[in-house]
């Protein structure tokens, strides 16, 4: 979309029927409807900025429903939580779990409210080399930052009670992190959550994938589908275009959105690549991934919330076992979605779709994934009667399973790792694959692969980062406003509507 607002002539090759990559619809048998991968859609600031940018309205095109509660945490040691974005609700919430730790919460909410503003620029901004660093913006920044400091330990300053932390620190598993290891600058993803809302995009965030696909067909961009890329064209590390299942394009430029490792070591030859060869990529750390149930549902779920995230006792356990990735959690944490109770028509009248999402390692050789789905798929199951769900597997009337395997071979996902390369900081900034690919000549990243890195809102200001430097690049005009993430503590853009 912005690259055609520069004036650009766009192609886009898609090698999938469909638009959207993880964050498409399944459009299963029996009329049912899934989210492949995001189901919170966090922070629609950026997005909405970007339809702006191309002279339409993000609200016109998705309705953008903010969800309160926006999610129920059950806990297994004990106690339960509805999350709320009413800070009055939310106190009440926290206090039922620990009275002093609801006391903390506007303090949390306001330092983190400094934090996000202290390095929105950086989130916006390229980092094309070592001397970005010495920039302004990130060395104010870096006093708020606490920079080696985990997520889990920062919360301490506020939380005691380690469920409270939890509640707080999960969204790390968004980066595919642990938040015992996840840098402390992510307590802003929870703080986004209170502060922006969690929002469903009727119809799922595909339909959000819908809405941009037809924005941009509008603005003249040709999408490609059924069409994977085979062989990226080069002149010496000039790339040059595109070969794929139905001939070759040429082009002055080349933005790669698929997974960077995964294409980088089959599209790239190895000799063009100096800082990201194939056994350089092979050493970096990649997120978990995870275990995927998509059930279609005879009959309708109206007490269970619309996110449910079940942490188990040993929350420490269940991500070393992640980190690790030796065995399978015995006992591991999940998240399900009942999107219906929200959005019916994600299901035929009288049906539900249910989401779970387990997060599990990503794939590696010690676990055969083939041995492992139906015995994990049982578990998994079992597991679901914590939360109320004992009579579901005779209910099912569709299923999908994915496992990292699955999302290696069929998604083409570098070791079915779905949160991209890890988000620890000598993974991140200058040191992430650039915007503008240094290795190669005409080539550019989006995506959870480059900066700023994974998750939705993220990977659109990838998108608005990358834009401008190929405008600035290829002397095409930057004809829409910088844009910039929404400053903390304004109200959101959506019209709220709380289901
Ligand atoms: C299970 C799961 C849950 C998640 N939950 C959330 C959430 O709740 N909120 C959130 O904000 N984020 C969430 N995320 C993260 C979010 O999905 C990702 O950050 C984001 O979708 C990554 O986008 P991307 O453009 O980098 O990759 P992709 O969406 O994978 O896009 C890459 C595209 O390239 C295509 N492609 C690959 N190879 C080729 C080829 N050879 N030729 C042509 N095309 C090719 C793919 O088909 C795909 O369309 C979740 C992810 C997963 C997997």
């Amino acid at each position: 979309m912005l690259l055609a607002r520069t004036g650009a002539d766009v192609t886009v090759v898609e090698r999938l029927d469909r638009v959207g990559g993880r964050s498409s619809t399944i459009e299963a048998e029996g009329g049912y409807r899934f989210d492949m991968g995001p189901t919170f859609f966090l922070y629609p600031r950026v997005l909405s900025d970007i339809f702006a940018a191309c002279g339409k309205d993000l609200s016109r095109e998705v309705d953008l429903i903010r969800l309160d509660p926006q999610y129920h945490l059950i806990f297994e040691a004990g106690g339960e939580l509805h999350a709320s974005p009413n800070q009055t609700k939310m106190a009440e919430q926290v206090a039922k779990l620990s009275p002093a730790d609801a006391a903390n919460l506007p303090r949390f909410m306001s330092d983190n409210r400094r934090k996000l503003e202290a390095f929105r620029p950086v989130l916006e901004k390229a980092f094309n080399s070592v001397f970005d660093l010495v920039d302004p913006a990130l060395l104010k920044s870096l006093p708020l930052m606490r920079p080696h400091q985990s997520v889990d330990a920062d919360l301490s300053r506020y939380f005691a009670d380690p469920r409270v932390r939890l509640a707080f620190s999960f969204q790390s598993k968004y980066l595919g992190m642990s938040p015992f290891r996840c840098p402390s600058l992510f307590t802003i993803l929870s703080f986004m959550e209170y502060e922006f809302g969690v929002h469903h995009p009727r119809g799922g965030t595909g339909a959000v994938m819908a809405a941009m696909a037809k924005a941009a067909t509008e603005m003249g961009v040709r999408i490609r589908l059924n069409e994977p890329v085979e062989e990226i064209l080069f002149e010496g590390r000039k790339a040059t275009g595109v070969r794929t299942n139905a001939g070759e394009y040429k082009a002055d430029a080349l933005v790669i959105n698929s997974d960077f490792a995964q294409t980088m070591t089959n599209l790239v030859p190895n000799h063009l690549r100096k800082r990201w060869t194939d056994e350089k990529i092979g050493r970096k750390k990649f997120s978990c991934s995870t275990f995927m149930l998509y059930l279609g549902i005879e009959g309708t779920l109206p007490d269970l919330a619309h996110h449910t995230i079940y942490l188990t006792k040993d929350y420490a356990r269940n991500i070393k076992d992640i980190e690790d990735g030796l065995e399978l959690p015995a006992e591991p944490s999940f998240y399900v979605q009942n999107a219906c109770v929200t959005d019916p028509g994600l299901a035929p009248p009288g049906h539900s779709t249910l989401y779970v999402l387990v997060p599990v390692a990503h794939r590696m050789d010690v676990i055969d994934w083939t041995r492992e789905q139906a015995r994990y798929r049982a578990l998994v199951l079992k597991r679901l009667e914590r939360i109320g769900l004992t009579d579901i597997e005779k209910r099912i009337r569709y299923e999908k399973v994915l496992t990292p395997q699955g999302w290696e071979d069929d998604m083409q996902i570098y070791r079915g790792a779905t949160f991209n390369l890890a988000h620890s900081l000598d993974q991140m900034l200058h040191l992430r694959p650039r915007n503008k690919f240094e290795d190669l000549e005409g080539v550019y990243l989006v995506g959870g692969g480059t900066h700023p890195g994974s998750g939705l809102p993220v990977i659109f200001e990838s998108a608005r980062i990358t834009s401008r430097l190929m405008a600035d690049q290829l002397g095409l005009s930057q004809n829409w406003e910088p844009g910039t993430l929404m400053a903390a503590g304004q109200s959101a853009l959506v019209e709220e509507r709380v289901s």
